[in-house]
């Protein structure tokens, strides 16, 4: 069975993000993976209970907060944690995740400030995927996350002979 991985729900098109969008990778390593049926897909914060649309939300601290300044902390947190047991449960080799999202963002997120700027960090789902030991890309990642797939492809079959 080919290895699994954990994607973003809309990175494979799903209407989940908080404008009620979805953000289809056009990459067609993607398109092959999913023939594949290498991909369980979820989306944190829908899991977590927030609606679709909801109001864009970005981390300050240790919060996730609105701009209005609602805090939407705990249900990014449950999100996490059931991205989590999803991750679990299926035994994916690895996570490819929507880069810059206050959830699934790898590289970059928010900056909390609501003005557009980026800073070096992680969402909180990919923050806990990998203190739980499991790699996490972003769709801009792609070339990496292939070649890690592949390492651990021919790891597995070294260790069947
Ligand atoms: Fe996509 Fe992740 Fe945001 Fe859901 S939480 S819309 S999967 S980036």
């Amino acid at each position: 069975m080919p290895a699994k991985i954990l994607v973003s729900a809309c990175l494979l098109g799903q209407q989940v993000r908080y404008d009620g969008g979805g953000k289809l990778c056009e990459d067609p390593r993607f398109a092959r993976w999913q023939a594949e049926g290498r991909f369980v897909s979820v989306c944190p914060e829908v899991a977590g209970g927030l609606p679709t649309p909801r109001p864009p939300a970005q981390i300050r601290g240790d919060k996730v907060v609105t701009e209005q300044g609602e805090d939407f902390t705990e249900a990014f947190d449950r999100g996490a944690e059931i991205a989590l047991q999803a991750a679990r449960t299926h035994g994916v080799a690895l996570a490819i995740l929507k880069q810059s999202s206050p959830s699934c963002g790898s590289l970059f997120v928010y900056d909390g400030t609501f003005s557009g700027a980026k800073r070096q960090g992680e969402g909180k789902t990919a923050a806990l995927l990998r203190k739980h030991g499991f790699k996490v890309f972003g769709e801009d990642q792609l070339e990496e996350a292939e070649r890690e797939l592949a390492r651990l492809e021919q790891e597995r079959t070294d260790s069947d002979r």
